[in-house]
């Protein structure tokens, strides 16, 4: 069995950021909003216009208690005991401390090599790392990653990144452990 070393975006992909901002927002303004509405990156389109729930994406306190996608916890666990995983995200400089130390505490080091080995790359040019597989949820990441990376790039199944047709999706983390092991078989 070849060891992948394995690319795992953050927001939108282990975590729900944009459930936790739509929460925020929406106690603050008395609206309604959920994630399912959100069909594009650009947010505020689909909720009136309004540019300030940008800031919440700025504020640590979002980083903080980020509802997590059903299985990522596990999946990250077995997927870190066979292959390399790294941790590759493009987090804000104004919310990297409270980030690092959520995930220290959902991935503790003794459990997890990643954390233990601070295999943690921040930054947007994923494409820049040698990685034969990148999990992400943004199209413009899949997509450079494609174009220019060393290996393939899974797409992590999104309202809002539906509209690009031409990639290899997943729809939940159980289905990419399957799909990793695929791509272990035809190493
Ligand atoms: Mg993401």
């Amino acid at each position: 069995m070849k060891k992948l070393r394995i690319g795992i975006d953050l927001d939108g992909v282990v975590f729900r950021t944009l459930d936790k901002v739509l929460e925020r927002y929406n106690n603050d303004n008395g609206t309604d909003y959920v994630s399912e509405q959100i069909k594009d990156w650009n947010s505020h389109n689909w909720m009136g216009g309004d540019m300030s729930v940008y800031d919440y994406f700025y504020d640590p306190e979002t980083f903080r208690d980020l509802p997590i996608n059903d299985d990522a916890v596990e999946v990250l666990y077995r997927l870190d005991k066979k292959h390399d995983v790294y941790i590759v995200t493009d987090t804000h400089y104004c919310c990297l401390e409270t980030r690092m130390k959520e995930l220290y505490r959902i991935f503790p080091k003794e459990q997890y090599s990643f954390m233990a080995d601070r295999k943690i790359f921040v930054g947007k040019f994923k494409e820049m790392l040698m990685l034969d597989v990148l999990l992400d949820d943004k199209p413009e990441n899949v997509s450079r990653f494609n174009q220019k990376g060393y290996g393939k790039a899974i797409m992590y199944d999104w309202v809002l990144n539906r509209y690009v047709t031409d990639v290899d999706r997943v729809y939940n983390w159980l289905e990419f452990e399957k799909r990793i092991e695929e791509i272990e078989g035809s190493c």
